[in-house]
């Protein structure tokens, strides 16, 4: 067995890992920083991203408006360093909806998620004298508007987005949002984490020693060898496997996972314009079966599900540059915590179920439905807390801390959640919404109680 030492050993090379990493090297200066992982870095989750980023987040309070602002910030400014090598771009977010309930329900979310610090919502409900919508640049993130624009007004409605359904009645188009290469956001921070010394050991963290209630060494399954560190702090970073590297400190850390796949289709009749924003049907609805088709979904294992009422949320956006005319779609109808098993389980049907449902946002992509373009499909799991936000921070052994439950949105947040998880470790003042992200937070009975009443049926 190989013995060394290092000053802090980080467990999962995935965003979480990289960026913790990046922070302590490159930002503090630390020295003897090791990642490990069994995998390439990037491959388990973090490449299955939509790569997808918001500000806009409606509650229960304003600590994800915060750190996602915080978040953006930082991914500008790595931006300009690096030539926008990870291609960001802030085409925003569409939110749509055929129910006129609903668009009041957006209108009030936000209201609220501006007064949170998203920027100014803007109705746009025709007349006179109403703000301009001022389209987003296909390419890039300078020099928009924050916020959020809200159509009301079905001419504006019509003319701007005309491959809507004509059922739509509103739409908010929330602005501080877009997407970017998450892979090479990653490999960017990991090459720079490298040039400052960090050190990535291909292996399995099998044992977490612990003498006097501290992390004192970890045992890494690596070939040829286990390769024991003696090291003081420990950092989880392991994604869908939190659960159990937090067994390994004897600690239940309160997260679980849900499966969410993703398709990609060639959108070869040009249905949706290359510089569309990213979009969301907001409305629940039923899919159309003809009578032998109804028959045939009956028999399936989510046949109940597919032929009744089916979730909100089916998104879509264009994928690659140039002359791609790739369209990544998503739809997560099914959300019961599920084990984490890897590969990942892919339902025959997911594909066609995905095109039809987005079909009532985008009616032309009903071609699609006789004559399916062959889809690619991946996915993997959203490993998250009961208030779908992060884990961050000190665990009740000392030199042990998490960084993970990044839910949904890891990509948009790693900047600032491994900046507040790089100050946690070393010893910095804490940003004000630190607290939401403590692991501790679930102990206070109160905020409990806040977040089992918010409905949060608003987030992807
Ligand atoms: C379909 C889909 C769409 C998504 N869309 C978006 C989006 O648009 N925007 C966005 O911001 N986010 C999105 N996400 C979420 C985002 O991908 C995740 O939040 C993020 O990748 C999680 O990163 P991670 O580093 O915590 O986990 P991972 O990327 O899974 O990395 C964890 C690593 O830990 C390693 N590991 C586990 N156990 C051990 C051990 N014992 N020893 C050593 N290493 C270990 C694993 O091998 C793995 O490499 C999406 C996720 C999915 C599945």
């Amino acid at each position: 067995m190989g013995t060394r030492t290092a000053e802090v050993v980080i467990c999962g090379a995935g965003i979480a890992g990289i960026s913790t990493a990046w922070q302590l090297a490159v930002k503090h200066g630390m020295k003897n920083v090791v990642l490990t992982d069994p995998w390439p870095p990037m491959t388990l989750t973090s490449d299955k991203s939509t790569e997808a980023y918001r500000n806009w987040w409606p509650g229960p309070d304003d600590a994800m408006v915060g750190l996602m602002n915080r978040s953006i910030d930082l991914l500008e400014e790595m931006a300009v360093a690096s030539d926008n090598r990870f291609l960001m771009n802030r085409r925003g977010y569409l939110y749509a909806t055929a129910d006129p309930k609903r668009a009041e329900a957006m209108q009030a979310a936000g209201v609220l998620a501006s007064s949170y610090g998203a920027g100014p919502l803007r109705v746009h409900a025709g007349g006179a004298g109403g703000p301009d919508y001022l389209t987003a640049p296909a390419d890039g993130w300078k020099g928009q508007p924050d916020g959020a624009d809200l159509i009301l007004d079905e001419d504006l409605l019509r003319t701007s987005l005309p491959y809507l359904s004509p059922e739509t009645v509103a739409v908010l188009h929330a602005r501080r949002c877009g997407w970017f290469s998450g892979q090479q956001l990653g490999m960017l921070m990991l090459e720079e984490a490298r040039a400052a010394g960090v050190e990535v050991i291909e292996g399995r963290v099998e044992w977490i020693e612990t003498s006097g209630g501290k992390v004192s060494s970890i045992q890494i399954g690596s070939r040829p060898e286990v390769v024991s560190i003696s090291a003081p702090r420990f950092v989880v970073t392991a994604g869908p496997m939190l659960k159990g590297v937090g067994a390994l400190l004897g600690i239940e850390l309160p997260v679980f996972s849900e499966l969410h796949l993703k398709i990609s289709i060639e959108d070869h009749l040009g249905v949706v314009p290359r510089d569309a924003p990213f979009m969301i049907w907001e409305d629940p609805q039923h899919l159309h079966w003809n009578d032998e088709e109804r028959e045939f979904v009956a028999e399936l294992a989510d046949g109940g599900l597919l032929l009744g009422e089916m979730p909100s949320g089916v998104h879509t956006r264009i994928e690659g540059g140039g002359g791609s005319r790739y369209l990544l779609i998503l739809w997560p109808y099914h959300l019961d915590p599920v084990a984490e098993n890897f590969p990942i389980p892919i339902p025959d049907h997911y594909a066609e179920i995905c095109v039809r449902g987005l079909s009532t946002m985008i009616p032309s992509l009903s071609e699609y439905v006789e004559r399916m373009p062959k889809p690619w499909i991946d996915g993997g799991y959203y490993t998250k807390t009961q208030d779908n936000r992060p884990l961050v921070g000190p665990l009740p052994i000392e030199g042990a801390f998490v960084h993970g439950a990044l839910s949904g949105y890891g990509l948009m947040a790693s900047a600032a959640t491994s900046e507040l998880a790089a100050a946690h470790i070393t010893g910095e003042t804490l940003p004000e919404y630190a607290a939401a992200f403590h692991p501790n937070r679930f102990e206070d009975g109160e905020y409990v109680a806040k977040i089992e009443e918010w409905d949060d049926s608003t987030q992807l």
